[in-house]
């Protein structure tokens, strides 16, 4: 089972997590952003050994929103920095499929199946939160999880919500970057998992960004992370054929499937 840390990276890059109104002085329960010292080292570097033995890496996957967000609209709706010298609230509720299932419980799942998938393959997984049923974390202490914790890659998991006629998924990346890891090994590990998703039979996104790949300067995690990180929208929740595969076991395995082999093919890319 995966570490859990007190936060996680992801700003909610769906649509209907745009129209939250900012509100301040919100609850306390939420952990307060608070300045991380950037780790020295290469980010995204190939493992280090010490005394011959080859060190797991280590993968941060925050999967978006969380279940307790709607009913604490003051926690959630608290401002929090954007990354950019500007603020935006903490959390937000994500959406859902017209038939009711929400985005929170969708990423929550894959999260899990996409951590048993790399575990397996030797990768040590750290979750941004422990279970379904909290508030936050915010999204400044999410953006910030993969520097705490030494972190290869940092994946946050969401699904969208917008026109019912669009589908497919995109990978945000932070743009324009905040230093040369968002300009350079995020954009490797971004095209990794847009690989990886496509090779899963999944279809880049007819309605945002291009190539599967969305350039995004909104997403405070991302904004923030100052290891390699990207922020899938797996899927529109509001499309129907989609909602389809979101909703069952099996569609939720073939993302978690094609995620860990996106995050995996990173790892070991050639010159890592
Ligand atoms: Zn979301």
């Amino acid at each position: 089972m995966a570490v859990v840390v007190a936060g996680s990276l992801a700003v909610a890059g769906c649509a209907t997590d745009q129209g939250t109104a900012p509100s301040r002085g919100g609850g306390t329960s939420v952990p307060a952003a608070s300045p991380v010292p950037t780790a020295p080292g290469p980010a995204g570097a190939a493992p280090p050994s010490r005394g011959g033995a080859a060190v797991a890496p280590v993968v941060v996957l925050d999967p978006g929103h969380n279940g307790a967000n709607a009913a604490h609209p003051a926690q959630i709706q608290r401002l929090v920095p954007d990354g950019r010298g500007g603020t935006k609230p903490c959390n937000s509720t994500g959406t859902a499929t017209d038939a009711g299932y929400p985005e929170h419980a969708f990423t929550f799942d894959v999260a899990l199946r996409t951590e048993e998938a790399l575990e397996a393959a030797g990768v040590r997984v750290v979750l941004t939160r422990p279970n379904d049923t909290g508030v936050g974390p915010c999204v400044d202490v999410r953006g910030t999880a993969g520097q705490r914790e030494d972190a290869a890659a940092v994946v946050s998991i969401h699904a969208d919500g917008a026109a019912a006629s669009g589908s497919g998924f995109h990978v945000a990346l932070s743009d324009p970057p905040l230093d040369p890891v968002q300009a350079g090994q995020a954009h490797v590990l971004g095209t990794a998992l847009r690989d990886a998703l496509r090779a899963g039979g999944f279809h880049d996104s007819t309605y945002l960004g291009r190539q599967g790949i969305s350039l995004r300067p909104d997403l405070a995690g991302l904004n923030l992370a100052t290891r390699p990180a990207a922020l899938v929208e797996c899927a529109n929740m509001r499309n129907p054929a989609e909602a389809a595969v979101v909703s069952s076991a099996d569609g939720r395995q073939r993302y978690a499937t094609a995620l860990a082999a996106g995050i995996l093919a990173y790892l070991h890319r050639p010159g890592a």
